[in-house]
């Protein structure tokens, strides 16, 4: 207690710029204190926390009223504590450095930018087509398209196809007889890298009640990374797009294209205005 009084004294006797580089160091921390305590709030890990910390009472406790063997043990149990707590907390410990993740997307957008596949107008074109057919009749989709961040992990628990992106193999892919219609079809530039893939789910809880799993599995990936997801609902033939982790459901196919072309070719207006897509003849639907 007396050396923490010293210290206070040290620091009034300090001049002011040190003063200050010391209360931004102090907010940074307090910060990061703040982050990971939202994170864990109301999960397990928060009984954890509290548990590290009775730990840590009893184990000062024990010094101070001379339990020497109490204390001995759980000096010993403190070495062991690290490997334990990350193997416990694994899938916490990622959710967290995942929180990070849009710092540190952002950091690499303005590093790396050049890391970015640029895609031609023409693929702009086939999904535009493929999302406007597939919303028309009605058939589920979820297209990830990467950008800075590569997403080699979430493609490789799919069904690589490294095969040009063409609007007839991204209806084909979602058709519901189509072994690889359930999941995500994953496209870096102008091809589709893998099909049938697992996306991370979000847990957010500013979605709509009528979002289920592929529309979370949309968003859920557009917080860990900065793609663009685009989802046609089956149940209700609406497109729409999520990025960073929000989803908005776009009014036409005319929205979309304006989107990828602006968010993927950085170009604000259509280029190509006389490619639109042309709505084939709805499939008619097999009824028994
Ligand atoms: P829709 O409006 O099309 O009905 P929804 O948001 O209501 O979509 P569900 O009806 O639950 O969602 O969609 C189920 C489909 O979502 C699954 O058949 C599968 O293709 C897809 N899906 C579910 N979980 C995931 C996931 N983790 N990653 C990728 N796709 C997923
Ligand atoms: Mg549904």
């Amino acid at each position: 207690m007396d050396e923490l009084v010293t210290q206070f004294r040290n620091l009034s006797a300090l001049p002011l710029e040190q003063k200050i580089v010391n209360v931004v160091d102090i907010l940074f921390v307090a910060f990061l204190i703040y982050r990971l305590l939202m994170l864990v709030r109301g999960t397990q890990a928060w009984r954890i926390i509290a548990g590290i910390g009775t730990y840590l009472l009893v184990y000062w406790l024990s010094g101070k009223l001379g339990l020497v063997t109490l204390s001995w043990l759980l000096e010993k149990g403190m070495y062991l504590g690290p490997t334990a707590l990350v193997i416990l907390f694994f899938p916490q410990l990622r959710e967290a450095i995942d929180a990070f993740v849009p710092q540190t997307l952002l950091l690499q957008k303005l590093v790396v930018s050049n890391n970015e596949e640029r895609m031609e107008a023409r693929t702009v074109e086939e999904i535009v087509a493929a999302m406007a057919e597939l919303a028309a009749d009605r058939v589920g989709a979820l297209i990830v398209v990467e950008r800075v961040s590569h997403l080699d992990e979430y493609a490789a628990n799919g069904v690589q196809l490294n095969a040009t992106v063409s609007s007839a193999l991204l209806e084909s892919i979602f058709f519901e007889n189509n072994p690889l219609h359930d999941g995500a079809v994953i496209i870096r530039g102008d091809s589709i890298m893998a099909a049938a893939c697992r996306l991370p789910l979000s847990a957010s809880k500013n979605l709509d009640t009528h979002v289920h799993m592929r529309h979370r599995a949309a968003v859920g990936i557009s917080e860990v990374s900065d793609c663009l997801s685009l989802i046609v609902s089956e149940e209700r033939g609406t497109i729409s797009v999520a990025s960073d982790g929000t989803l908005r459901r776009l009014t036409s196919h005319t929205e979309l294209r304006t989107i990828l072309n602006r968010e993927l070719r950085n170009i604000e207006e259509n280029p190509t205005p006389e490619r639109r897509p042309t709505l084939r003849r709805r499939r008619p639907k097999v009824t028994p």
